[in-house]
């Protein structure tokens, strides 16, 4: 099969490489088009004649791009034929790796996860093993799916730490490369690859199929272990001018004098994360205050994960602690939306299993130093997306990347 050519040679010349691009053209349309278009409909939208749009749309059908999804009722008796991308004529692959953690989704072009795979066992590492393991991990996973990998357009690769989306350089892990990772990823596998950090890729998924899905001023934060924080304005990710915004939680909101990884002290980040829950509780408990987890484990032992858990089952010192967290969090909220004037921020990550009790405490933060009318006009909202969120949304950059979404 031929086809992928049609996305493999974006910048040739001459008739060939023209039809290419007019078959990606007519590829975009149906990919963002919600209803079946006629052959005329295709020809008006992208401006081609019938004749060349007849003989592309019968080429991309011959490649089982399209296929023909019965016929439109006309005033006059006459049906032409409908036409509409085949859902399973292209995917993406989205990877998130994190210290802890690697998933992979292969995502179809209406977003279905048709293969999933998570190792929890994985452990991220400055090395050279740790980027065999992350490589295997995803030959052996497109294999194991049984996806032509003509039809796999890219990969979106989400990673923990500093990335620039721009040149595909990654600065806390695999910095042994001597060239972008994003770079080395194309070689490996022979296919685009986009790479971006852990929180863009969940701002993606938002945006494309979460509560950011509505709205084109957002802000998504993702508390887990760490905190960070995706913006959207205007419709568009606010990368900055080298992939770094949204370093949310190194900003100095922080009321601690903690030294953080970046070097700075005060950084919101210390004191509002999973790693400020586990420190915050481990203190409490050495100062003699009680909890219903002592009894069940070694304090060395406890993670945020439980906390969050212990809450929900009504302990009263995790109720306190992330209670104070939110408000903390909702007093830095107030400040972007401040300056943004967002329309909805969404509360993801780990943190958001803690329900009304993250949400109405960030509210209450909030309050004290958002200003009243940009405050008015944001809602507070709980991602709803689950854990496959991350790969979902580093495969929505892949099509986005080729105009499919
Ligand atoms: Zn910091």
């Amino acid at each position: 099969m031929e086809w992928d050519k049609i996305f493999k040679e974006i910048e040739g010349k001459g008739t060939a490489a023209r039809q290419n691009a007019q078959k990606r053209e007519i590829i975009s349309l149906l990919a963002k088009s919600s209803a079946e278009m006629t052959i005329p409909e295709i020809c008006r939208r992208i401006q081609l004649s019938i004749p060349t749009g007849t003989k592309l749309v019968n080429e991309l059908i011959a490649d089982q791009v399209i296929t023909t999804t019965g016929k439109k009722e006309t005033g006059n008796g006459r049906k032409p034929i409908m036409y509409s991308l085949n859902p399973h004529s292209l995917y993406s692959v989205g990877v998130e790796i994190l210290m802890r953690r690697i998933s992979i989704g292969i995502i179809d072009l209406k977003f279905n996860t048709v293969f999933y795979r998570r190792d929890k066992n994985f452990r991220l590492q400055d090395n050279e093993e740790s980027l065999a393991t992350v490589e295997h991990f995803i030959k052996e996973s497109i294999e194991e799916a049984g996806i032509e990998t003509s039809r796999i357009l890219g990969l979106g690769i989400g990673l923990t730490g500093r990335v620039n989306i721009q040149t595909g350089i990654a600065y806390n892990y695999f910095l042994f490369l001597q060239e972008p990772l994003s770079q080395y990823f194309a070689k490996a596998f022979s296919k685009r690859v986009i790479v971006d950090n852990d929180t863009h890729i969940w701002g993606h998924a938002e945006q494309m199929l979460g509560r950011a899905r509505e709205t084109s001023n957002a802000l998504v934060v993702n508390l887990g272990r760490g905190l960070g924080m995706s913006i959207i304005v205007n419709g568009q990710m606010v990368n900055g001018v080298s992939g770094f915004a949204g370093e949310f939680g190194h900003m100095q909101f922080g009321g601690s004098d903690k030294l953080c990884i970046c070097g700075k002290r005060g950084c919101l980040g210390m004191d509002v994360s999973g790693y400020a829950l586990e420190e915050k509780f481990k203190m409490k408990i050495e100062e003699g205050e009680t909890s219903i987890l002592t009894r069940e484990l070694e304090l060395d032992q406890l993670r945020y994960d439980d906390i969050l858990e212990a809450a929900s089952r009504g302990d009263a010192l995790s109720i306190t602690l992330i209670q104070q967290m939110g408000n903390q969090l909702g007093k830095a909220l107030g400040n972007i939306v401040n300056l943004l004037n967002p329309e909805v921020i969404v509360l993801g990550g780990k943190f958001a299993r803690a329900e009304s009790l993250l949400v109405d405490s960030v509210r209450s933060g909030m309050i004290h130093s958002a200003l009243p009318n940009p405050m008015k006009n944001v809602t507070l909202e709980l991602s709803n997306l689950d854990e496959k969120g991350g790969v979902r949304g580093a495969g929505a950059m892949v099509f986005k990347q080729y105009s499919l979404i």
